[in-house]
């Protein structure tokens, strides 16, 4: 069934049973027309955006009081639209900056106040998460990345605050277990762990929205989507059509805590390997390491060909690290079966022993 074992960051691995359904649908969805034909103001569409909103509060376990919405403009639209909504003029936010993507929600917050970084683990190279630090007097909101796709960092404890918590959980979101009353705010893009590009998973403490006193575009104002159930414009259908199928698979599998501990045993299959392979190691500090993205290295570059070979022999496709880490980062996200890390294992051994 799996040809070519994709360990892809983004866009990723998704259930074989979820493309074959997802192609069959783009050639007769309903009344034999294709998904991506019929009008998302009908009732096939309206259902599928209502299902995969229900599926998101059932597997998640979202409570009243919190608007589910599929948005545009990726994960990097919500660095600019979570400021835009949640931050006073004048106001300050702070920031947790534990990698690349944290840095660039950084950097557009810093366009609409005043950004305060409690912690940074730069010199470390985000091989870590910062763990004590303190927060100012006041401040419009926390944000922080729950899991660190490119370094391989995961928050295992996420701080507690009295303030408004924002969560980036593009790489992790339906991974593990998480508490939504903790947090505010949390988005994230679809292409990780819960569909193809094209959609923005937003969950919103409605409350929390309409207090920053600036004029914000429709587009970008939150209370817009809420407002028309995230059709204010044409939605990406397919994405959401997609991703409720994804959600769907999770919940017959038995969803998050089933998910969860898969996850683990993944992950610890893959962390083993790579400590006791005397000719790997692994990036991330231990104690923080992701169950999503595993990164690790060859101690001798030397060997950095064979393995490139022997994994391309053996059909391991996007394991090359990201170009700031470098080395290997194997995604093992919810949908990669355990067998695919036990074909990288394999090849992982038969490299030692040459
Ligand atoms: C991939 C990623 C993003 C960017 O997502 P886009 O949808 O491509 O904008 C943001 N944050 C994290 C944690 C990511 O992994």
């Amino acid at each position: 069934m799996y040809k070519t074992h994709n360990f892809s960051a983004g866009p990723c691995i998704l259930p074989n049973n979820v493309l074959q359904q997802a192609s069959k649908s783009i050639i007769n969805f309903d009344n034999n027309l294709s998904l991506i034909e019929i009008s998302h103001r009908s009732q096939p569409f309206d259902e599928v955006m209502n299902n995969a909103k229900q599926l998101v509060k059932d597997l998640l376990s979202v409570p009243l009081g919190y608007s589910i919405l599929f948005l545009q403009g990726g994960a990097s639209l919500q660095f600019s639209m979570v400021p835009y909504n949640l931050m006073k003029i004048n106001g300050t936010a702070v920031y947790l900056n534990t990698g690349t993507w944290a840095t660039k929600a950084i950097k557009e917050a810093k366009k609409f106040g005043n950004v305060v970084v409690a912690a940074d683990s730069c010199e470390s190279n985000y091989s870590s998460i910062p763990k004590n630090y303190t927060f100012p007097k006041e401040y419009n909101y926390f944000h922080c990345t729950s899991n660190n796709t490119i370094y391989g960092t995961q928050i295992k404890n996420f701080p507690s605050l009295n303030g408004i918590m924002v969560c980036d959980m593009s790489s992790d979101i339906f991974s593990r277990k998480i508490n939504i009353k903790d947090f505010d705010l949390i988005y994230a893009g679809a292409q990780k762990n819960m569909g193809p590009a094209g959609t923005t998973l937003v969950i919103i403490k409605d409350e929390i929205l309409g207090k920053s006193g600036r004029d914000i575009p429709s587009m970008l104002d939150y209370n817009t989507h809420i407002e028309k159930n995230s059709m204010f414009n044409t939605p990406p259908v397919f994405s959401i059509y997609v991703s409720m199928l994804t959600l769907q698979w999770l919940k017959n599998l038995g969803g998050i805590s089933y998910i969860e501990n898969e996850n683990i045993k993944k992950a610890d299959l893959l962390y083993n390997e790579i400590d006791k392979n005397s000719i790997f190691e692994g990036t991330a500090q231990k104690e923080d390491r992701s169950n999503m993205n595993v990164c690790f290295k060859l101690k001798d570059k030397s060997k950095e060909q064979d393995f490139n070979n022997m994994c391309n022999n053996a059909k391991i496709s996007g394991i090359k690290g990201h170009r700031s880490v470098g080395g290997y980062r194997a995604s093992i996200y919810n949908a990669m079966p355990i067998e695919s890390i036990e074909v990288l294992i394999d090849v992982m051994q038969k490299l030692e022993k040459k």
